[in-house]
This record gives structure tokens, C-alpha cells and sequence, in this order.
């Protein structure tokens, strides 16, 4: 599955959102750093209003929404990238995940200590890239010193290693983050395997006060700014109102939505931002049994959608049977999309799209 790291400095309200978002009291909120010791993992279903209207269509039994992991990774403070802090395995718990969710403290509360002793989301967001840069460049230069003598041996896959390295240097030598660095489709899967943690996509999360949480304010204003600059993105958040919507009944939390002027839970957003941000898109199987959505990434082929659900799925692969999702719903099923000669047989070249409800056909 994807897995979203949940990051920023102590006292900015990540447990508070990783409990709104797993509605769990497991990582406990309390007012002094370094409460989040461990790292909490938690399995969040992905809202997807789609799924329970093909459900509805095709009275499936069951519906199970496709699923990302969280993880509310424990604090960081300046001098983390040398150890200090809980620093080391702050960054192990980072290599690990697919992308960042990066919360900063856009809301003023006396009564909440902030490690800096003032608001300025921007800076915190310097603070916690900076070390994770200085990580950065710690690793590359170890790893190019280590690859020096394949290098000069001739060693192809060496080389792509060693050039890919030093653009990142390059990059981190001038203070930018390893994700501003423009890779080519071939090169891909090597610069991933580099695994560098400030490579992967970063959501800054502002965390705002109640009463500005359907506006934003002039702090997530300026960190919005920021991130547009350097290929990241924003979502406004009160995690304060995302954990009592968290203990709501659905009608009741809807109620709770309208007064405060939100369409929906800034859960649902940074979810979906996530989705975006990480270059996912969802296609769905529906049946009378259960309706079930699935995540792949984008521009994916047939064979390899199909292997998500199972490994035998894309060995044994055939065809499949697709309908997008607006003629399903329109044709009001698959007997009628199928009569009006929207049932599509695709190949193996097939690239699945965003909604594509599928039945896949496969040698056992
Ligand atoms: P973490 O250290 O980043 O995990 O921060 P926590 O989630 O533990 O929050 C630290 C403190 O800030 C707690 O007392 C929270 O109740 C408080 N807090 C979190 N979000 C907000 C918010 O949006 N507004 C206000 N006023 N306080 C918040």
C-alpha cells in the first residue's frame, strides 16, 4: 500500500491530525515535545463518493474503499540530520514512506508551547528541509565516495548512479530540496532507488485556527506561496475541528461542516491531495457481491491493475472488460452499458483511467 508520512516540528498538532484521521487515541496529543516517541501507524480508507453510487447501481453486498497508510512519525528539531533529537530513526521512519505530509503551525495559542518560541510556518518548513537536506547530503557523498571504484571499472549501471547523484548534489549544495531536480522516464527507477527523503513528493498541511479553517489565513497563505515555487502542495486544516468531526456521527458531522462553512472534512482533502500528489488514480470492480476500489498509479497497463487484486491476475492475463465510470452510472449498470455498446475489450497495452470499472479475464 502507500504510505504518507506524517512530519513538522514538535507541537504542531501531527498527533492530533493522525488521530483525527485513524480516530484513534493510540498517539496521545499532550503540550511539551517529544511526546510521539514511536511511530504510529494507521490504515485509512479512501473517501470516494463513486464507490457507493456504483454499489447502489449494482446492489453489491459490500463495499470496500481502496485503503493509504499514515504514519505519525516522531518529532524533529533543529540538529537532527548530526542525531540530535530522535533524529536517526526520524529519518529511517521517513526512507520508508512513498511521500510526506508535512504539518506547520499556522495557528497562534499561547497555551501551546512552540519549540521556536514564535509563529512562522515558513521557517519551520526551511528548518525541518535542512536537515533533511544535510541527511541528503550526507548519503549522496558517502555513496558517491563508495562508488568510485565501479565507476572507473566502467560499470553502466555505476555510472547512471554516479551521474544521478551529483545532479542531486548539485541541487543540495544550493539549498534545494532533491525533488526540484528534473529526471528522465529512463532514469526513474534508478534516482528512486536512491531512496533520498527529500526526493519525495512533500503536502505542506496548515494547520489553522477554527475559525479560519474554511479560509485559511495569512501564515498558510505565505506557505502556499512557498510551495508553489518548489513543486509541492497545500491543504488548509484545523486539526483541532477534524478531531471532534472525527467523534461525530455522519449526519451530525455533516451538520457540523455546513456551520462552519466546509464541503467536507479537510481529511477527505488532504487524502485526495495525497492521491494527486503522489500520482494515483483508483479503478473499481463491482459486482453483486461486493463493490471494491483499487489503487494504481497513473498511466498504468492492464495487466499490471489487474495484478494489485492478484499476482495470478497479470501472469495469466488475457483481456479485460471495461467500463468507464460516467457510463456505468448512466446506463445505470453494466447489462445496459454492455447493450449500449459501451463494454470495451482491452488488450494488455490498455492504460487504465481514473473510474474504469473492470473485470479482468486470465489464464489460471
Ligand atoms: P505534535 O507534537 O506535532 O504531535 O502536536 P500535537 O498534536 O500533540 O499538538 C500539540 C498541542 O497543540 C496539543 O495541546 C494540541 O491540542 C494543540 N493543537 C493542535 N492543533 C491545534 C489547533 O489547530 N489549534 C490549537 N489552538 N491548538 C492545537
Amino acid at each position: 500500500g502507500f504510505r504518507m508520512g506524517i512530519v513538522g516540528l514538535p507541537n504542531v498538532g501531527k498527533s492530533t491530525l493522525f488521530n483525527a484521521l485513524t480516530r484513534t487515541a493510540a498517539a496521545q496529543a499532550a503540550n511539551f515535545p517529544f511526546c510521539t516517541i514511536e511511530p504510529n501507524v494507521g490504515e485509512v480508507a479512501v473517501p470516494d463518493r463513486r464507490l457507493d453510487r456504483l454499489a447502489e447501481i449494482a446492489g453489491s453486498r459490500q463495499v470496500v474503499p481502496t485503503r493509504m497508510t499514515f504514519v505519525d512519525i516522531a518529532g524533529l528539531v533543529k540538529g537532527a540530520s548530526r542525531g540530535e533529537g530522535l533524529g536517526n530513526q526520524f529519518l529511517a521512519n521517513i526512507r520508508e514512506c512513498d511521500a510526506i505530509a508535512h504539518v506547520l503551525r499556522c495557528f497562534e495559542d499561547g497555551d501551546v508551547t512552540h519549540v521556536e518560541g514564535r509563529v512562522d510556518p515558513v521557517a519551520d518548513a526551511q528548518t525541518i528541509e535542512t536537515e533533511l537536506m544535510l541527511a541528503d547530503l550526507d548519503s549522496v557523498e558517502r555513496r558517491l565516495a563508495n562508488l568510485s571504484r565501479k565507476v572507473r571499472g566502467g560499470d553502466k549501471e555505476a555510472l547512471q548512479q554516479e551521474r544521478l547523484l551529483k545532479d542531486a548534489q548539485a541541487a543540495l549544495e544550493e539549498g534545494r530540496p532533491a525533488r526540484v531536480v528534473q529526471i528522465a522516464e529512463e532514469d526513474m527507477r534508478a534516482w528512486r532507488m536512491l531512496q533520498l527523503l527529500t526526493a519525495k513528493p512533500v503536502l505542506f498541511v496548515c494547520n489553522v485556527a477554527e475559525d479560519e479553517a474554511a479560509t485559511g489565513n495569512a501564515q498558510s497563505e505565505r506557505v502556499r506561496e512557498m510551495a508553489a515555487g518548489q513543486g509541492a502542495g497545500t491543504v488548509v486544516i484545523s486539526a483541532r475541528i477534524e478531531e471532534e468531526i472525527a467523534q461525530l456521527a455522519g449526519d451530525e458531522a455533516e451538520e457540523f461542516l455546513t456551520e462552519l462553512g466546509l464541503g467536507e472534512p479537510g481529511l477527505d482533502r488532504l487524502i485526495k491531495a495525497g492521491y494527486a500528489l503522489l500520482g494515483l488514480q483508483t479503478y473499481f470492480t463491482v459486482g453483486p457481491k461486493e463493490a471494491r476500489a483499487w489503487t494504481v498509479p497513473q498511466g498504468v497497463k492492464a495487466p499490471q491493475a489487474a495484478g494489485v487484486i492478484h499476482g495470478d491476475f497479470e501472469r495469466g492475463f488475457i483481456r479485460a472488460e471495461t467500463i468507464a465510470y460516467d457510463d456505468f452510472v448512466a446506463l445505470n449498470g453494466e447489462a445496459g452499458a454492455k447493450e449500449a455498446g459501451k463494454m470495451r475489450v482491452e488488450g494488455k497495452a490498455y492504460e487504465v483511467q481514473d473510474g474504469d470499472v473492470m473485470h479482468f479475464l486470465f489464464n489460471a
